[in-house]
């Protein structure tokens, strides 16, 4: 009986040594669903989840939680981290617990989606990425430096091979950038036409919509003709409702995307948490007189006629929006002269033009697109609107942000906080969200929405993308004043079962996989 006993003991210990590759103990699981938090463990093997709740194995390596919140690593949707293959480590992601991210969007992606993946699998990155194939940088190639127009039906036939290889190489969807060159002149059939090759490889349409001032629903309109018709899920990027004239009307859109899925279009949205938006300053300038770069740009403004007349447009457009100057408009990233960082545009006026008329504001956002644009940050929005559509079921947590290098410029703050600030802001401080609501918006709701395969829950099988955080100091120090700040709270980031943050220390590691559509 004894050596049996003894044996036994032997099997199990013998057994336990080799049964993990990391057990996170003693943690308050958080699994992604939205189901209610509970104390266990997680263990992870051959970078997969092996097993969630009370783990009697042992790891080759563990970590006490210590009561802790365990959840799946988060999900970002929208980013623009095409150029990651330059800043492998994404620090300002991995510190608010992003360990899988989607590129492409708004319009701009790489053309050539294999090549992208290959790069990264050669660079390893710290983090999991996927792509959208973007309209705007399809279109960019095959229609060369004139869109002003439709394209032909040759320049059609191009752009939709295109979309498809960049599908068939493993994108997980198409997305637009409906305010920018090129993709602002591109009529709804030839989205239609896009959107039907992307659907046919089961992908999502998310799009940077043509408008997202009162003229909100004009643009929802549009994305719905795409989606009917090309059968196609689709994606509102960035849900938001800028200038005051818009304000208020976050119930109503609301309504808008229920009748919508009441009527079986599936549609789901994302947002950033935070009232400011972010893009280049040309935004403010009618695309018509800047199609074609910054040197057509400089000739049209040489001709009297136009320049007035583009100044009018900046007027008129100021009134529908029912603002009386460019005070919510803040220069980021100026390369020419960084003394304007940080500015708003009334304040750069003063320093540049010694005055701060609506006409010197004008004058100097034009003089800034005539040297070739400056990143900008823009306070658009209001506080109501924002919680409304983040207490949506189906709006998920995502940056808007790129890749960042610290301390350049005066970025838009979310690339450091936007999942911090809705865990201290909205979950913690506010109360708008439990826990569990808002971490199913960062992991389960994008991996599922995106069809990114086994991701975004703890449950084992699925992908060792995990984060512990503590929900009594996770914020976002990052402010517009000094947004190069990472996010607070973040102790281990875990990706593919590998630490890339142990102890609130970067480790060396480079565990990122490129993820395709299905998550192959
Ligand atoms: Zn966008």
């Amino acid at each position: 009986m004894r050596s049996i006993f003894v044996g036994l003991v032997l099997f199990s210990g013998i057994a336990a040594a080799q049964d993990y590759d990391l057990v996170i103990r003693g943690g308050r699981i958080v699994d992604g669903t939205g189901r209610a938090a509970y104390a266990g463990d997680v263990a992870l093997r051959d970078g997969k989840i092996a097993a969630v709740g009370v783990v009697a194995g042992k790891g080759r390596d563990e970590i006490a939680a210590g009561g802790r919140v365990v959840a799946p690593g988060f999900i970002d949707v929208h980013t623009h981290a095409d150029d990651i293959a330059d800043l492998p480590v994404a620090e300002n992601f991995l510190r608010m617990g992003v360990t899988t991210l989607i590129a492409g969007n708004c319009g701009s992606s790489t053309t050539d989606v294999g090549f992208w993946f290959s790069n990264l699998q050669r660079v390893g990155v710290a983090v999991n990425m996927a792509t959208l194939i973007g309209q705007g940088s399809v279109r960019a190639q095959v229609m060369g430096g004139s869109f002003m127009r439709p394209a032909t039906d040759d320049e059609r036939a191009k752009m939709r091979a295109l979309v498809d290889r960049g599908m068939a190489e493993g994108a997980v969807g198409l997305s637009t950038g409906l305010i920018y060159l090129p993709g602002t002149f591109t009529p709804t059939a030839e989205l239609v036409e896009l959107a039907k090759v992307v659907a046919g490889h089961g992908g999502i349409y998310a799009s940077h919509m043509r408008y997202e001032n009162a003229r909100i629903t004009e643009a929802l309109d549009e994305v719905l003709t795409v989606a009917r018709g090309a059968g196609i899920r689709a994606q509102v990027s960035h849900i938001k409702l800028s200038s005051p004239a818009a304000w208020g009307r976050a119930a109503e859109i609301a309504a808008y995307l229920a009748k919508a899925r009441a009527d079986g279009i599936d549609i789901a949205q994302d947002q950033y948490a935070y009232t400011a938006s972010s893009t280049n300053i040309s935004a403010l300038v009618d695309e018509k007189v800047r199609e074609g770069g910054t040197a057509a740009f400089v000739k049209r403004m040489a001709d009297p006629a136009v320049k007035a007349a583009t100044v009018e447009e900046m007027k008129t457009s100021l009134r529908n929006g029912r603002r009386p100057d460019y005070a919510y408009a803040v220069i980021a990233n100026f390369r020419p002269n960084s003394k304007l960082n940080g500015k708003t545009v009334p304040e750069a006026a003063r320093l540049v033009r010694g005055s701060d008329t609506l006409d010197d504001q004008i004058a100097l956002v034009l003089d800034l697109v005539a040297q070739g644009g400056a990143q900008a940050v823009f306070h658009g929005m209001d506080e109501d609107d924002l919680r409304a559509f983040m207490v949506l079921p189906l709006t998920m947590i995502a940056s808007d942000s790129g890749v960042r290098k610290f301390a350049e410029g005066v970025p838009h703050p979310r690339g450091y906080g936007n999942n911090a600030r809705v865990l201290g802001r909205y979950v913690r401080e506010l109360k708008l969200l439990t826990l569990e609501e808002a971490v199913r918006k960062m992991t389960k709701l994008p991996a599922e929405t995106f069809r990114l395969g086994e991701r975004g829950e703890l449950r084992a099988g699925f992908a060792g993308d995990v984060v512990i955080f503590d929900p009594q100091t996770v914020g976002d120090p990052a402010n517009f004043a000094e947004p190069h700040a990472y996010a607070a709270g973040f102790s281990e980031v875990v990706v593919n079962g590998v630490p890339v943050i142990r102890d609130g220390q970067l480790t060396t590691a480079r565990p990122g996989r490129p993820v395709k559509l299905g998550g192959k």
